[in-house]
């Protein structure tokens, strides 16, 4: 199809998006508060809008990147009555909440809304590693989902407008751990004279690669109201976290992480928890707040 798509917002990513829509044959509109952003797009075919309202009135759908939610309140709001009968699509990173709160916004201003996390870098946009989720009514996302796989392979995952901006977060808060331990392992591993981060990622990433294979058993299993089906005896985890603690302060890396871990394990042998599973391990989270 070729549904005529206005970006706001022309950061790293939104000219990303805008190239994306330009490059798959979409009649595209852009506008940015820094207008030479444009210039690049414009030369590629788009069409530069003057004001936010003469944006959003160019296109019936209108996809927003920027910094944040208050910066997307602070440049939709005077153009609210122009969104009448239109659809927003919302892929600035923000909270659930933040998210459903602009939906109630514009559907109070008569606009259909969406909101989306994308999981992309700037680069991978339109590619086969790019996916896009959306959330909020079905219909929206149905009449609009060719266009949008535009971006990248587009997930609806619910009707609550919150849900793609809990997804997204919690897929980031993974990376972030993941980077976090990644980097206290080259910590590690670089502290000794013949260790060197290149040689030692070359065995880490089969290896974690290896271990993201557990993970959908687990999630089976944090699904399930039945006896898990992976267990591990915590005295031996315990004993390896120790040890993990105990070879980064050797090595003068910190330990903390690993301390924390080992004081929470041993909590959960004297309460006479003696197994390690994915539903306690989830569960232990939850009961920390
Ligand atoms: P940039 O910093 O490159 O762009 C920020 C955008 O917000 C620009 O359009 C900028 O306008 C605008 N902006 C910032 N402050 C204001 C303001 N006070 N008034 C008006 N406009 C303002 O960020 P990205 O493009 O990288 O990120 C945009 C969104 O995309 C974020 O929510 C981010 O989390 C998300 N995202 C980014 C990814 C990435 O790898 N970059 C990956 C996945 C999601 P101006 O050009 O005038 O400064």
């Amino acid at each position: 199809g070729n549904t005529a798509v206005t970006v706001i917002g022309l950061g790293e990513m939104g000219r990303a998006l805008a190239d994306a829509l330009i490059t798959s044959g979409h009649p595209t509109t852009v506008w940015n508060r820094s207008a030479g952003k444009a210039d690049d797009l414009v030369a590629r075919g788009a069409s530069r809008a003057a004001t936010v309202e003469d944006a959003v009135l160019a296109s019936p759908l209108t996809v927003v990147c920027l910094l944040d939610y208050d910066v997307t309140d602070a440049i939709l709001r005077p153009a609210a009555d122009a969104l009448r009968g239109r659809t927003l699509v919302n892929l600035t990173n923000g909270t659930p909440a933040q998210a459903r709160e602009a939906e109630s916004w514009a559907v109070g201003h008569g606009a259909a809304y969406l909101d989306g996390g994308i999981m992309a870098i700037p680069s991978t946009v339109a590619t086969s590693q790019a996916f896009v989720l959306y959330s909020g009514q079905k219909a929206h996302f149905d009449a609009h989902k060719e266009t949008l796989q535009a971006l990248g392979a587009a997930k609806y995952v619910g009707a609550d407008a919150g849900i793609a901006a809990l997804y997204d977060l919690a897929l980031l808060s993974a990376m972030n751990v993941m980077f976090d331990g990644f980097f206290h392992a080259v910590a590690m591993a670089t502290s000794h004279t013949e260790g060197n981060a290149a040689g030692f990622t070359e065995l880490l990433v089969p290896w974690l690669t290896n271990m993201t294979q557990v993970m959908p058993a687990f999630a089976a299993d944090v699904d399930s109201d039945a006896e898990p089906v992976l267990a591990q005896g915590l005295d031996v985890l315990l004993a390896g976290v120790r040890n993990m603690a105990q070879a980064s302060r050797d090595a003068g890396v910190r330990a903390d992480y690993f301390e924390r871990s080992a004081a929470a394990m041993e909590q959960q042998l004297a309460e006479g928890i003696t197994a390690f599973t994915a539903p306690e391990a989830v569960q232990r989270l939850r009961t920390l707040n």
